[in-house]
């Protein structure tokens, strides 16, 4: 029987109950600089630079930007950002966010660290996923080659099979701990291949429920078809499809590739098309939902209304296990604590990593969260509408 979900994303003193004043107040400061463009676009330019020519800005980055978005610089460092978020009913999501490093040393490293993340998710109740990049772990250029068709060097060849090896080492122990792990989607000209591992760690481990789980960006204009080709092929060889859905975090550098390399832009041609394609593939999970697992990763209001209303439609309780809502740490806390207040699965990502290593995630949030892309003008006026609570509660008493 279908029932209202009983939400509001309004409820804002529910949304900022784990923020103290000074917090509430450091928040306001940093959605005020990201809503200026200049500043958003070139403060992290500057940021990056001064810290590669040691200039002292380390420290008040520390307290301010990366404290936001990220939850230390270890897995020990994130702890109390994990136990937090865990009283409010909402899991944690260890995401070792460090890029750009490309040799294979590094990777090996990376590859360590994650498994230290399956480990703490294994032990912990709070900490229901894990995740990871496949470029964290082997060379993109060689992925791109593959994806082109082109021939590998001897050395390449070697090369991808060691991606592959800690790619399979990473899910096959996440199996064995029992815990769920997402693989990121990246940039379109090696996703082929980033799904391809996916997709074989779906039909290895995804057996009986779904451990394994593929990232779906739909703003790209072939994801709708990729998604439902996905879940047929599932059904033909018998798993469980583990779906997380995203909008898609490089739409400027896909277009740009584009436009230099003289082929059409795969995204698609406006937001509203990028929407509608997101909402769709809602409907089309929960359709069928006895073959796939879902974890719908957005901050859009309406994605997040539309999702409780279909579980509800298909008589879903709002804690299936099939179903978790996903926000990244440090953004749309209303939308996240008011989904866990009313009972859903909630996690939110929880970046971790050396301050340095995590600046590309953090110019991405940055962009994200500029006035234009609409993110710090929804926040700072939620922040400025629970200061005002605050006060008339304070004046009241
Ligand atoms: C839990 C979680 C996990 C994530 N994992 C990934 C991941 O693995 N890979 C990844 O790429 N991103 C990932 N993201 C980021 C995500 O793709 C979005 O960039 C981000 O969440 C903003 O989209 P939204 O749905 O939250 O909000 P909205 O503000 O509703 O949507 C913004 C998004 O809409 C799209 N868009 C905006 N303008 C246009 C336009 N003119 N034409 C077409 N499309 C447009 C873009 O994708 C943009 O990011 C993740 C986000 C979350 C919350």
């Amino acid at each position: 029987m279908y029932t209202k979900p009983d939400i509001s994303f309004e409820n804002i003193h529910v949304a900022f109950a784990s923020k103290s004043d000074k917090a509430l107040k450091k928040m306001y400061l940093i959605f005020s600089l990201l809503d200026n463009n200049l500043m958003a676009k070139w403060g992290v330019v500057l940021a990056v630079l001064s810290l590669k020519l040691r200039l002292p800005v380390r420290s008040i980055l520390k307290r301010t930007i990366f404290d936001h978005f990220c939850g230390g610089e270890s897995i020990q460092d994130s702890r109390s950002t994990i136990d937090e978020l865990n009283k409010y009913g909402i899991g944690a999501i260890l995401d070792y966010s460090v890029e750009g490093e490309d040799d294979e040393r590094s990777f090996d490293r990376t590859k360590e660290e994650i498994l230290r993340t399956i480990k703490s998710a294994a032990s912990s109740d709070g900490i229901p996923f894990t995740v990871f990049k496949v470029t964290a772990l082997g060379d993109h250029k060689i992925m791109s080659k593959i994806q082109r068709k082109k021939s590998l060097s001897k050395e390449e060849k070697s090369s991808f099979e060691r991606t592959r090896e800690r790619v399979n080492e990473l899910l096959e122990a996440a199996y064995h701990a029992n815990v769920r792990i997402l693989v990121d989607g990246e940039e379109s000209w090696f996703q082929d291949v980033i799904d391809q591992l996916a997709d074989e760690g779906m039909e290895k481990y995804n057996r009986h429920k779904a451990i394994v789980y593929n990232t779906y960006q739909m703003y790209r204009k072939d994801m709708l078809k990729k998604l439902k080709d996905a879940h047929h092929d599932s059904v033909s060889k018998g798993y469980f499809l583990g779906v997380k859905l995203v909008r898609g975090a490089y739409m400027e550098k896909e277009a740009k590739r584009a436009e230099k390399k003289g082929y059409p832009n795969p995204i698609h041609p406006s937001k509203e098309a990028t929407d509608q394609a997101y909402n769709e593939a809602l409907q089309f999970c929960i359709n069928n939902k006895q073959r796939v697992f879902l974890v719908s990763g957005t901050h859009n209001e309406l994605s997040n209304v539309i999702l409780p209303e279909l579980m509800s439609l298909h008589g879903m309780k709002p804690d299936d296990e099939r179903v978790y809502f996903g926000q990244l740490y440090g953004m749309s806390d209303h939308i996240s604590f008011n989904l866990a207040k009313a009972g859903y699965n909630v996690v939110k990502y929880v970046p971790y990593g050396p301050l340095e290593a995590v600046m590309p995630y953090l110019g991405r949030r940055a962009a994200e969260n500029t006035s234009v892309a609409g993110q710090s003008s929804r926040e700072l006026t939620l922040i400025k509408k629970e200061f005002s609570r605050r006060k008339e509660a304070k004046e009241n008493n």
